[in-house]
């Protein structure tokens, strides 16, 4: 078993109080790490050596943080299956997926955002001929970072990454129930010589680390990503000290299938687009929208698809679908598919656990729920409108374009839709209408990271990535010279 330390002021260090959360396994339920139960007084300690550090880090040369930056993601790559392995192991995804997304992808955050800050340029306003407005843009000082569990480093180095490299310095919350790539990327930070205070990392519950981290006086930039209602906490405890927020939150997205669709070519995308990291994926498509005319084959095709998928020890080269997070989690997802049951589904593959006699003998205590696929329920049930977050997907006929836009659009969330179409005028003309932050065409989770990232309604408030990430850890100043 693993102990995990925070990570202050270039230091590993114990958390004040002495005390652990004990983290088990996903996929075997046996033990796997101690993680700091932090509270107040190692936030403390964290936003303190942060605050030291932003003096000196805030007027480092932008060339001199980007080479920072660049090594860390060097870091990261040099260290890649090791990493991978401890994100497979804190989660109980696909060692695969880790090795082919989260990893690569959290040194692709550090990569972009070293060289984005080479590039910048800042407005000017000439007003008439009496005077130039310009506009300076500053680093705002602590910020805090607060991410989930499901794609770890992935998360976690998409905050630090804009964070730091505008001259910002951070203390970081990663999930209590994946602390370990972080840990080994405070590590990495001392080993490629990040000045000790520019990035610090704190473990525990969000009810005590997090939200002494949110009511910190001195942490005036909180960039969060989680559920709804943690975001609907955050933003009232921050919201009367006039805290710059950004909130990357829940969401029950739909994924549209017309009847032109090519599903010879994008079977595949759809079934990952649902079931990926086993539906832990903020942006997974659970409603799955369905063209009347190709309905019944559509559900065969994409039960039969997902019948395929291997299922297993996710340590395991050849496994595509793993563990749940936690046992909680698990019980969550059950108690969804009762509700779908209670609410006239139809379960026409998975339904429950995974049976163990189908997993390896050390997975048989795991968190596995099967893939699982309803019909015949309303868009307005529960099933259909609440977030489930695991691997659980309804899918239900639709008519006419029109229809498929309104039941697209029948939910209180509002973060990515997939649409599959061959007919291009189409997919316009739905993109337009669907309210949701990103709507993928006949692709899913390809991601370039230029692109404004974030939510509607209850997926969020702001937007993650490229200059909406800059500009939201940096401060606009005006200045105005008359002429
Ligand atoms: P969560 O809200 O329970 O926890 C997220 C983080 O917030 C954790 O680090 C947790 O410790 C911390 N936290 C909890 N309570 C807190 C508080 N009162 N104050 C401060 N911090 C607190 O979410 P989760 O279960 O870890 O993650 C799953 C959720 O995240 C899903 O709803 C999913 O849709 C969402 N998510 C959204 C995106 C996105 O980009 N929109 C991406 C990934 C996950």
């Amino acid at each position: 078993m693993r102990t995990i330390a925070n990570y202050i002021d270039g230091r590993q260090a114990p958390p004040a109080g002495g005390e652990y959360l004990d983290k088990p396994e996903p996929a075997t339920g046996g033990p796997l790490a101690r993680v700091p139960a932090s509270g107040a007084a190692d936030v403390a300690a964290a936003v303190a050596a942060a605050r030291a550090a932003f003096d000196p880090w805030s007027h480092t040369p932008a060339a001199e943080r980007s080479r920072l930056l660049l090594a860390i993601a060097a870091g990261i790559d040099a260290r890649s299956d090791e990493l991978a392995r401890l994100e497979s192991e804190d989660t109980g995804k696909p060692l695969t997926l880790a090795r082919t997304l989260d990893i690569p992808r959290a040194a692709a955050n550090f990569r972009f955002f070293a060289t984005a800050i080479l590039h910048g340029a800042t407005e000017s306003h000439p007003t008439d001929h009496q005077a130039l407005n310009y506009t300076l843009r500053r680093p705002r000082g602590v910020a805090g970072l607060i991410s989930p569990w499901n794609l770890p480093l992935y998360l976690l180095s998409w905050k630090i990454a804009p964070a730091i490299a505008t001259g910002n310095t951070a203390v970081a919350k990663p999930s209590e129930l994946t602390p370990s790539t972080a840990h080994a990327l405070g590590e990495i930070c001392s080993e490629v010589g990040l000045p000790p205070g520019v990035l610090n990392l704190v473990h525990g519950l969000g009810a005590q680390a997090g939200a002494a981290l949110v009511d910190h006086p001195d942490v005036r930039t909180i960039s969060f990503t989680g559920g709804t209602v943690t975001g609907a906490a955050i933003a009232k405890a921050a919201a009367p000290k006039f805290k710059k927020l950004t909130l990357e939150l829940g969401g029950k997205n739909p994924t549209v299938v017309f009847g032109d669709a090519n599903l010879d070519r994008d079977l595949p995308a759809i079934v990952r687009s649902a079931f990926a990291n086993q539906g832990e994926i903020c942006l997974c498509g659970s409603r799955i929208l369905v063209e009347a005319s190709i309905y019944h084959s559509f559900l065969d095709r994409f039960a039969g698809a997902v019948s395929r998928l291997a299922i297993g020890d996710p340590l395991e080269p050849g496994t595509e679908f793993g563990a749940l997070i936690s046992e909680g989690h698990r019980a969550k997802v059950l108690g969804y598919l009762d509700l779908a049951r209670e609410e006239g589904g139809r379960v026409v593959l998975g339904g429950g656990p995974v049976p163990p006699e189908r997993l390896p003998p050390r997975c048989r205590s795991g968190y596995f729920v099967a893939p699982s696929i309803v019909t015949g329920l309303s868009m307005g049930c529960r099933t259909n409108q609440e977030e489930i977050f695991g691997p659980v997907v309804t899918v239900t006929p639709f008519h006419t374009e029109a229809e498929a836009v309104a039941m697209a659009n029948d939910s209180n969330y509002g973060l990515a839709a997939s649409l599959w179409t061959e007919n291009l005028t189409r997919a316009h003309r739905v993109a337009e209408q669907v309210q949701c932050g990103t709507i993928w065409v006949n692709c899913w989770l390809l991601r370039d990271l230029r692109v404004p990232f974030g939510g509607m309604r209850q997926s969020g408030v702001g937007r993650e990535g490229g200059d909406e990430a800059i500009r939201f850890f940096t401060e606009p100043k005006n200045v105005c010279i008359k002429l």
